[in-house]
Formats: C-alpha cells, structure tokens, sequence
C-alpha cells in the first residue's frame, strides 16, 4: 500500500536509509520533543552517565527509528537494534544486553510485542542493570546474578495502550510522535529532492506533503514515485504541481491523502451500518483487512483528520467525511 506508514522490502530501505537525518538539527519538526531530548542529552553527556530509558510511541513512519539512531549518535554511543517479535527467549534478551557497552543504546521496535516472560527480565535490567538467569537444569538449576553496564533502552510502539504499566513506568523519558504539519513535510520533502537529486518546485513539494498523511515516510515514498513520472514525461524539467497532481491521482491518492482502502473504509460505514456505529473487528472483516491494521494505520488518521469518531458503540463516519465522499448526510427527523 502506496500511502501506509510501514516500511517496504529491502530494496526501499536503501533509499530510506539515505534519506535518514543523521543529527537532531536535520531532523525536520517534533521540536517540543526534540527540544526536550536536547536538554537530557546534554545533562547525561556532563555527568557521563547513559541517557535515562526513551519510549517513542506513534503512528508508524514518524521518525521514531531514525530518533533513536540520532539520539545515539548524539550521546555518541553505539546502537543495537531489535523488535519485540524477534526476542522470543530471555537468552535472546541476555545475548543482546551482554553485547552492550557502557552507555549504549539498544533500540527495541514495536516493544508491545515482547513476550512476557522477556518484558519481565527487562524490569531489573532496567533499573538496576542486572538480569537473573537461571543456569543448568533440573535439580542443578541454579540462579546466577549477572550485572550489565549501564545502558540506555529506547523502545518504540505504535500503541503505548498495549504497554504493561510497569514497563512504561520504567521508562524515564516519554515522548510522544505527533503527525506531522504540511510546512514541516514540505521541508522534509525538499530535503529528500536535495538527496535524490530531482529538482522540484515549491507548490509541488507543498502538494506532496499536503497528501502525506502528516507521515514522513509516506512523503518520501509518493516523492520518489513522483519523481518516476517526472522523468518520463517530456513536459516537465522537475517536480512541478500539475506533475504532483497528474501522479497523484494515477496513484489514486485524493486531495485528502486518502487512498481506496480508506474510502473503502468510509463508504463501507455508511452503506452497511449507516454511518456507525460499528465495532473495529467487524468493519476490519468487511474491508478484509487484519484487526490490527485498521487500529494502527487507517484509524488514527482518519480520526485525525475527523473523517471518523470514536463513541462508546464504535466507530461513527462524520458529517466531514460524507461532505468528502459527495454524499449526502441521512437526517434523523
Ligand atoms: P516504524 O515505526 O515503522 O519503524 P518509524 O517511525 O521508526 O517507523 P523511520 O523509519 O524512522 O520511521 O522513518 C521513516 C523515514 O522517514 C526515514 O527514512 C526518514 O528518512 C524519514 N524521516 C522520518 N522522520 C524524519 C524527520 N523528522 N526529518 C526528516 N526525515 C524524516
């Protein structure tokens, strides 16, 4: 999907990787927090200590990864990185924190998906730097104490909801990701121009980011499909707005950012449940798509944008998303 915040395959993630900001002073927008974290940084850098814990939680494609990278070479420390999926047994926890050295970072992406039995033996290793682990088995078992450097954890989630109070509670450092602003987009879209070296106008950055879902990610994503089209087209010497445009709706992405599965998500309220309420996982079924995908990527920007409204029943279209769709609102009289 063209317009979801998720990464795709590997041959994306080198151009993504190029286009990473590698200081917090090219890291476009979230200034309150990018102020906030300038400030423990510096602190932690005078007093030599590793950075307090940093959760980062948002919608996907905000920056978060690419936050964690500077803020470890800001604290100029190296950097592990995993996810929640991909520790499966404490030894795997072990082995990751037994890499570390003082001060580092270890990144843990979506750390609402880490078992239990893991999120458990992060609680000491969080604060006091130690893990108990069991050695031998059977009646040899036995507990062995073993002590780690201080270290930074930073975790990431799309849904800080799903985090146990006392994981999140062990995290001195809470930032959230807000949507991006157009004018923060614009320059992220210039910038990413800059590196792939196509040439675009103002209005046609300005276009680009108006439809980005406020999601850097998808900005670059639709400025690099753009920019296939501007160099086939023997009209166009750059990115121009009436290229942006012509692309856009190719691509089948409308004025609003809103690609078909949204408007398929909208149009399925109003023409089987009358405009709501309805529950996630039955609209999910209908649009044929995971549970988990409508919460974390189609919801939250269309609740954003108030194309839809929570209630205590469900989900409710408004009266902003039938404007949108050119259909007329039902009256109850
Ligand atoms: P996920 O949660 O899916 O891992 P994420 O929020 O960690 O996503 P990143 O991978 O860090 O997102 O960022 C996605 C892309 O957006 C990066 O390639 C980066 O180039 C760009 N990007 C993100 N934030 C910024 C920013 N503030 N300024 C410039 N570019 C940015």
């Amino acid at each position: 999907r063209l317009v979801s915040g998720q990464p795709q395959g590997d041959e994306e993630s080198a151009v993504e990787q190029s286009l990473r900001p590698s200081s917090l002073d090219q890291y476009i927008g979230q200034s309150a927090l990018k102020d906030e974290l300038k400030v423990y940084i510096q602190a932690a850098k005078q007093r030599e200590e590793a950075l307090d814990h940093v959760l980062l939680y948002g919608p996907p494609g905000l920056g978060k990864t690419t936050l964690a990278m500077i803020i470890a070479s800001e604290m100029q420390v190296g950097i592990k990185t995993t996810s929640g999926p991909a520790i499966e047994k404490t030894g795997d926890l072990v082995a990751l924190l037994n890499e570390l050295q003082p001060g580092d970072v270890l990144f843990i992406d979506e750390i609402h998906r880490l078992p239990k039995i893991v999120e458990e033996m992060l609680y000491s290793a969080m604060e006091d730097f130690f893990v108990d682990i069991v050695v031998g088995q059977g009646p040899t078992a036995h507990p062995v104490h073993f002590p780690l450097p201080p270290f930074t954890l930073i975790g990431a989630t799309t849904r800080a909801g799903l985090l146990s109070a006392p994981l999140r509670d062990r995290f001195g450092i809470v930032g959230h990701m807000a949507y991006y602003d157009v004018a923060d987009l614009e320059q992220i879209v210039i910038r990413s121009a800059g590196i792939l070296h196509s040439p675009i106008d103002e209005q046609g950055a300005h276009e680009i980011a108006r439809r980005s879902r406020g999601t850097p990610r998808i900005a670059n994503r639709l400025l690099k499909r753009i920019r296939d089209f501007a160099e086939v087209s023997t009209s166009h010497d750059g990115i121009d707005l009436a290229i942006v445009q012509k692309a856009l709706n190719m691509l089948q992405v409308d004025d609003q950012g809103l690609d078909r599965t949204d408007i398929k998500l909208l149009k399925t309220m109003i023409t089987y449940y009358d405009g709501g309420p309805v529950g996630l996982n039955t609209l999910a079924a209908n649009i044929g798509e995971e549970t988990e995908t409508v919460a974390e990527m189609y919801e939250p920007f269309l609740l954003q944008r108030g194309f839809i409204k929570r209630t205590a029943r469900g989900r409710m279209v408004t009266a902003r998303a039938y404007e949108h769709l050119g259909i007329p609102e039902p009256h109850n009289d």
